[in-house]
């Protein structure tokens, strides 16, 4: 039986259910590379972010995310590839042709603010538009302070603010020249847990009543996907895949995708007709997202999420497998349960439940939605 390569239909599958960007994009990165040393920070990166849209850059420690922000700003030349902004072209490899930061129409929000602490909230707002005439920039601080909701600060300086307040000042700040694109390098990093929850609606909302195109960078899945119209996964200086928040999360391309965007098991089934044979039971093969006919009577693993499970005192039934491991994380439990077959799960639980480690369960696949899953590994 001869089996497509499942990248390639992975990435039609993907082509399919992802809201591509328009021609139109703001921002069009071409087979970026950039090396330091013998290190590729960023490997033939190509991305296209259209107007108005907020995209997040995901990946683990050292993937190359902010390289690529930095080569957005301006901040890094490419080996390889080229960079258009506003349909301007900004960076050419091998070419003098590089615009530099400051006359890139680019705006940088940085991790720790970085506002100016000798000026009040409203000179730091007003910072970028000093070419602007007085009664311009007197509206336009006026506009971004009520945007913010800062208008009672104007006159208090940085460290009269709280630290979600000197947020909205840096981000009216960057707004304020009404940049092509605005850049939030780990935008809630500095930010204490309660209010970065907080701040990322704030910034959403504040970012979609400007109209702003944005594109932030940061390793928390969470965050990335609360405040995002597309997620692009990256990988090792590559991007994995790129959609929309719940794209990604429920048809992820490869088992990167899957593991780092939430917790991810591997449930072997073997198709046969209209099912598949499960370690939990049979299957509908309709619950299994888009596979393909030339998959019948093969090996696939199913990704199986916490939320997707349920397992249950087996009392007198026959147990699917038994609790190894249980994490209480306040609104709910984590278990983990080891299949008799030999496999893992996890199932994610109401905090009031309570199964004691060791106890024999009977496990369900609840979901009601359709399933991901990958080719069988050798
Ligand atoms: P983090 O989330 O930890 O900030 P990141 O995904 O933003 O990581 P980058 O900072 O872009 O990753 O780094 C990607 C790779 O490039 C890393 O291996 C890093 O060590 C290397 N790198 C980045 N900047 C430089 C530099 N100026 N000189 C040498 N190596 C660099």
């Amino acid at each position: 039986m001869s089996v497509r390569n499942h990248r390639a239909e992975a990435q039609e599958r993907t082509e399919r259910t992802e809201d591509r960007p328009s021609p139109d994009a703001v921002l069009e990165i071409d087979g970026v590379t950039k090396t330091f040393g013998s290190d590729c920070a960023v490997d033939s990166l190509s991305l296209s972010v259209r107007e108005g849209e907020l995209l997040t850059l995901l990946g683990p420690s050292g993937c190359g995310k902010t390289t690529a922000l930095r080569l957005i700003a301006g901040l890094e030349r490419p080996d390889e590839g080229t960079i258009h902004v506003g349909g301007e072209r900004v960076a050419t490899a091998g070419e003098r042709a590089f615009v530099p930061p400051e006359r890139r129409d680019v705006g940088v929000v940085f991790q720790d603010f970085a506002l100016f602490p000798h000026m009040t909230a409203a000179e730091n707002v007003a910072f970028g538009l000093a070419d602007w005439n007085a009664d311009d920039r007197e509206r336009r601080v006026a506009e971004l302070l009520e945007m913010v909701g800062l208008s009672a600060y104007a006159e208090n300086t940085p460290e009269e603010l709280s630290g979600g307040q000197q947020q909205r000042i840096a981000l009216a700040r960057s707004i304020a020249p009404e940049p092509e694109i605005l850049l939030l390098d780990e935008p809630f990093s500095n930010l204490d847990v309660d209010l970065r929850v907080e701040m990322r609606e704030e910034v959403r909302r504040i970012l979609k009543g400007a109209g702003v195109t944005g594109i932030s960078v940061t390793h928390d899945q969470e965050e990335a996907m609360s405040i995002s119209d597309r997620v692009a996964v990256m990988a090792e200086g590559r991007i994995e895949q790129v959609g929309t928040p719940e794209g990604v999360f429920q048809h992820p391309r490869s088992r990167f995708v899957a593991g780092f965007l939430g917790h991810a098991s591997f449930l072997p089934g073997y198709i046969s007709g209209d099912l598949v044979e499960t370690p939990l039971g049979p299957v509908g093969r309709d619950r299994i997202h888009g596979l393909a006919a030339e998959y019948d009577y093969t090996r696939i693993d199913v990704l199986v999420r916490p939320d997707d499970v349920l397992a249950r005192p087996a009392e007198g039934e026959r147990a699917d497998g038994r609790v190894t491991y249980r994490r209480y994380l306040g609104p709910t439990v984590l278990y983990r349960v080891e299949l008799d077959s030999g496999e893992t799960v996890e199932a994610m639980h109401n905090h009031s439940d309570r199964l004691s480690l060791d106890t024999p369960v009977t496990v369900e696949l609840a979901a009601a939605h359709d399933l991901a899953w990958f080719p069988a590994e050798e």
